[in-house]
């Protein structure tokens, strides 16, 4: 038929399908699809397709829909008769490309909105769109949805069953009378997971291309297109809600939605599940043999549950702020009252002072709070809060709305896993922190509307709440919190209060969850039908939606700006400001770079106060922010820093304490600011031993930013805008044993990679220029975290001094017991070299390096020239290097790189053998990678996957980067601190993104 009807003559495979005949035809000409209609069709459902779908494609060619292929006489249904004679309705249809929704993963954002997009552009296409068939009777039009009660004793479970029936009687009450008002048009009517196609990409590009079988249009209320497939896009997400909303968004921004549709559309998104929960059971009773049936009907059950714990009026507000509109359709008619009657109303404490206020800082990144557990030691938090209010002269701190709070960050995401919830951080309402037992006064007229003890596990005292029945309109209602007991029995709901009367006193520590005393005030707009309480802090992802519905206190308490911290400026706008003022060759991390205001421990937080496990900086070595350097610092430079041309113990204690740590001969200190600096000097000091300038690097080594550390750093000079090596520097190849000449497991490898070390000197002899040292790290770090194989260093080093140059170890990322094993990377490789450079981890962050070498080195140096270092081994470096090592030590660190590294490693080594994508895991202790290739054979580097799960993983919450001459080694080198529960998480995480990417 395909060849003799339509002149596609091709393979013909059988399509699924549950009442017609469809087969995929490949021919020379493409792909079609060829559908054979059962006997009973109706030829005015296929015209009725047959013309929308034409019109899609006059309308909005871009979109992917079947086009329909005509026959060859014309016609675009043919009628052929069956073997029994029966008449079958015989067309066929362009084949599309793409995978089905549902076999995507993750449904991002961008793709969920992507969704919404497709339909709204379709639905817009279709806008006038008429046809007779467009008005008939199917049990999949949402008007008809109570064709499902009949079918409800099916539903086992009577708690199932009443919530099906509370959804459809919410239908039958309140829906089914508007749906006649609302906007009509022909709609696809059924973008269920299999019937929406994405396009190819990573999992962060994916979008809807297109979509398939137009069997169940119809013409009905548009918004039943999103309701359908938010219905479908929701289920088995952890956040089913802000899913719908991504839809939302994208639709409305290719076809506007009224505000009557984004009324209804969150309970006609139940209506539908519940018909399908019904549908499922009706065909579970039809065939009862079919597991997967009841297995495919779970995700819905779970999703109607999810959704009732969700108010409506939130999820409409949710979707309103999708759409753009103001979230809270409440708040604009309340705010331009409280605008109109500004500086009508009272104060809101009764107490001299008032008007002395500071501003509380409590935001994420506040130096008022040193780190977030310290809110655990409230007494200590009390205390330096009171006194910063001293301090400033202040009787009231000015706790601020809308701030995303760095105390109720607390420990909660170190125990969250790769799905983290967003934390609620941000703050609702105004905090007054003053001194317990002031009366709390009604700032305007109002009725009490509760007052309620909130005693629970942790005591926040009473509440009460106003209700104020303004003119004109809404009712609006104000929240006082953290209230003394003494108003329980005093106020009665019903009440009316006047401006000025009393509604309390401000409660002490014990009624404000152990925080300092301070009533906390609230303007709520709709309370969601809440008794006596009601949120006073909300998703930072959320924000928009909550301070619309619980708008500035200060509107009432006209507090001047002098009270309240400044506004610091949102993360565009640095993005931006970066931009014009730092040097584009800055670079930033990931596609969406992240606004880090806070470190602690393996642990940094963005300015909302969502926390990510750092599994890459080994920088803050013992742990961001750790307390102690942070005090060594703090106490040494209150008291002095100044330059090594005095005498100071702290340099010399911190010289023999580090000295102690390296083998003989390695005992003289030269200290300075960062590794580059420690590594330029390291050049002079061999230079000086030798009087020669070569130098034989590693490639893809770097040695730092500076001139000369520029042409010894292959990574740099033979990389992007570099202009290759001077004559003085000649390289050898990496001692990979995954990709190079050698493998790791094989005899002799090291020595073998070792022998490039003569023929590279040779060449510098050759062009006058005789090697002064051989420089290189004992573990590549830039090259693709490459340990050396065993021997290579111990042979390399031979082959130098030999030829009498002297060997330099560059310690700068895997010094200070990151291996685990040992202290310094070199003892792995059972050398000593003759000068060992330092930096990062040496400080925890703090500007220090460090070069240390042997007595006949550094007198060689000793010239007469001076060596003068401005910032070098100043007391305040000193204090706080002796704090690293101290810390090392006292929390054994060492030891937890080397446990947590083998078990990460074990766990890297398991990805091995689940992933193709993953081909090679390796490296010592805390300083391990993973390289990602497209094939095992020819190890062709996966550069673009490595990037696209580095950029996954920081949306779990992961941070991690790339290195390697290919850009295809998945770096990890965490705080020393990281425990097998952070190394099971990043597991976990490499897990799901490298199974995402496949899909
Ligand atoms: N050596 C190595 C091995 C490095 O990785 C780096 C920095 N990435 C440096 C030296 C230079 O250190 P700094 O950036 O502190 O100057």
């Amino acid at each position: 038929m395909a060849r003799d009807l339509f002149g596609r003559p091709g393979t013909a495979t059988e399509l699924a399908s549950e009442r017609d005949r469809n087969f995929l035809i490949a021919g020379p000409t493409g792909s079609a699809v060829l559908k054979v209609s059962h006997a009973g069709e109706e030829p005015g459902v296929l015209d009725f397709q047959h013309r929308a779908l034409e019109r899609i494609a006059a309308r909005a060619p871009d979109l992917t829909v079947p086009r329909v292929i005509r026959a060859l006489d014309g016609r675009d249904i043919v009628e052929v008769p069956g073997d029994d004679g029966v008449i079958h309705l015989v067309r066929m249809l362009t084949w599309l490309p793409g995978t089905p929704f549902a076999e995507v993963l993750p449904h991002s954002p961008k793709l969920l909105q992507s969704l919404g997009a497709v339909l709204g552009r379709l639905n817009h296409a279709l806008e006038g769109f008429e046809h007779p068939m467009a008005r008939r009777e199917l049990k999949w039009d949402i008007a008809r949805s109570l064709w499902v009660r009949e079918h409800l004793p099916l539903v086992a479970d009577p708690d199932r069953r009443a919530r099906v029936t509370r959804h459809l009687d919410r239908f039958a009450e309140e829906l089914l009378p508007v749906l006649p008002t609302l906007r009509h048009g022909v709609i696809h009517n059924d973008g269920n997971d299999w019937n929406v196609l994405v396009g190819s990409g990573g999992p962060s590009e994916r979008r809807v291309s297109g979509l398939l079988d137009f069997g169940d249009m119809l013409e009905a209320p548009l918004i039943a297109e999103l309701a359908i497939a938010c219905g479908y896009a929701i289920l088995a997400k952890p956040d089913p809600l802000a899913t719908a909303a991504e839809v939302v968004r994208g639709y409305h921004e290719e076809y506007q939605l009224t505000e009557d549709e984004l009324e209804l559309l969150f309970p006609l998104i139940c209506t539908r599940l519940a018909v399908s929960v019904v549908n499922a059971a009706v065909q579970g009773s039809i065939h009862p043999d079919n597991g997967y049936l009841a297995i495919s009907e779970a995700p819905a059950w779970a999703a109607l549950e999810t959704l009732e714990e969700i108010h409506p009026r939130l999820a409409h507000y949710t979707f309103r702020a999708a759409a753009g509109l103001e979230p809270c359709p409440l708040n604009p008619p309340v705010v331009e009252w409280l605008k109109a009657n500004a500086g009508s109303f009272g104060p809101l404490l009764d107490m001299d002072g008032y008007d002395r206020t500071c501003p509380i800082d409590l935001s994420v990144g506040s130096p008022l709070v040193e780190h977030p557990e310290e809110p655990d030691d409230m007494p200590l938090f009390t205390h330096k809060l009171f006194h910063h209010m001293m301090s400033q002269g202040a009787e009231v701190g000015i706790g601020a709305w809308n701030e995303p709070r760095v105390l109720y960050i607390g420990r909660r995401f170190e125990s969250e896993g790769n799905d983290r919830p967003m934390p609620r951080t941000v703050h609702l309402g105004l905090d007054l922190f003053c001194s317990a037992g002031i009366p709390v006064l009604a700032p305007m007229d109002g009725i009490v509307h509760s007052v309620r003890d909130n005693a629970g596990s942790r005591d926040y005292g009473p509440t009460v709440i106003l209700r104020h029945e303004i003119e004109p309109g809404p009712t609006f209602f104000t929240l006082y919190g953290h209230l003394g007991r003494d108003v329980i029995g005093k106020l009665e709901p019903g009440a009316r209060v006047t401006r000025g009367d009393w509604i309390g006193t401000v409660g002490g520590i014990a009624v404000n969850g152990g925080w300092p005393p301070h009533p906390h005030v609230q303007i709520i707009c709709d309370l969601l039908d809440r008794d006596g309480e009601f949120p006073g802090v909300g998703r930072a992802d959320q924000r928009d939606l909550w301070l619309s519905i619980s708008p500035d206190p200060n509107l009432i308490a006209g507090f001047p700006p002098t009270a309240f911290v400044p506004e610091s400026r949102d993360t565009p706008a640095i993005l931006h400001a970066r931009q014009d003022h730092l040097g584009r060759s800055l670079s930033l991390a990931y596609r969406e770079p992240l606004n880090i205001v806070r470190g602690w421990k393996q642990f940094l937080y963005d300015r909302d106060g969502l926390g990510y496990l750092d599994c890459v900086n080994n920088v803050p070595h013992v742990g961001h922010s750790h307390p102690r350097v942070v005090r060594a610092a703090r106490e040494q430079l209150a008291v002095l820093n100044t330059n090594t041309r005095y005498l100071h113990e702290n340099l010399i204690r911190y010289a023999e304490r580090l000295t102690a740590t390296l083998p003989d001969p390695l005992s003289v200190c030269f200290f300075v600011n960062s590794g580059s600096e420690a590594n330029e000097l390291a050049i002079r000091l061999a230079r000086a031993a030798t009087g020669r300038r070569g130098m034989v690097v590693m490639d893809v080594g770097y040695h730092g930013n500076t001139t000369t550390l520029i042409d010894v750093s292959p990574y740099k000079h033979d990389g992007q805008g570099g202009t290759g090596p001077p004559s003085w520097v000649r390289k050898i190849p990496m001692p990979d044993g995954y990709r190079g000449e050698w493998k790791a497991d094989e005899a002799g490898a090291g020595a073998n990679y070792a022998a490039a070390v003569s023929s590279a000197m040779e060449l510098l002899t050759a062009n006058g220029e005789p090697a002064a040292a051989f420089l290189a790290e004992a573990i590549l770090s830039c090259g693709g975290q490459v340990p050396s194989p065993p021997g290579f260093l111990a042979e390399a080093y031979r082959r130098i001094r030999a030829a009498g140059g002297v060997c330099i170890a560059d310690e700068v990322q895997v010094g200070f017991g990151r291996v685990g094993t040992h202290f310094w990377g070199f003892e792995t490789q059972g050398v000593v070299p003759d000068i060992v450079t330092m930096g990062k981890p040496i400080g925890n962050g703090f500007p220090l390096g460090a070069v240390v070498t042997t007595p006949e080195i550094a007198v060689a140096f000793a010239n007469g020239m001076e060596y003068f270092n401005t910032f070098g081994g100043g007391p305040v470096a000193a204090a706080v290097g002796l704090a690293v090592l101290d810390v090392m030590q006292q929390e054994q660190l060492q030891r937890n790189a080397l446990e947590v590294g083998n078990h990460l490693l074990a766990g890297l080594r398991g990805l091995v053998e689940r992933h193709h994508l993953a081909g090679d895991a390796r490296g010592l202790g805390l300083f391990v990678g993973l390289e990602l290739v497209r094939d095992r054979a020819t190890l062709e580097p996966a550069t673009e996957e490595a990037s696209a799960v580095v950029n996954r993983l920081r949306d779990y919450g992961l941070l991690t980067s790339t290195d390697g001459p290919f850009n295809n080694v998945i770096k990890i080198k965490p705080p020393m601190c990281f425990t097998r529960g952070d190394a099971d998480r990043l597991i976990a995480g490499l897990d799901r993104a490298m199974l995402e990417l496949a899909r």
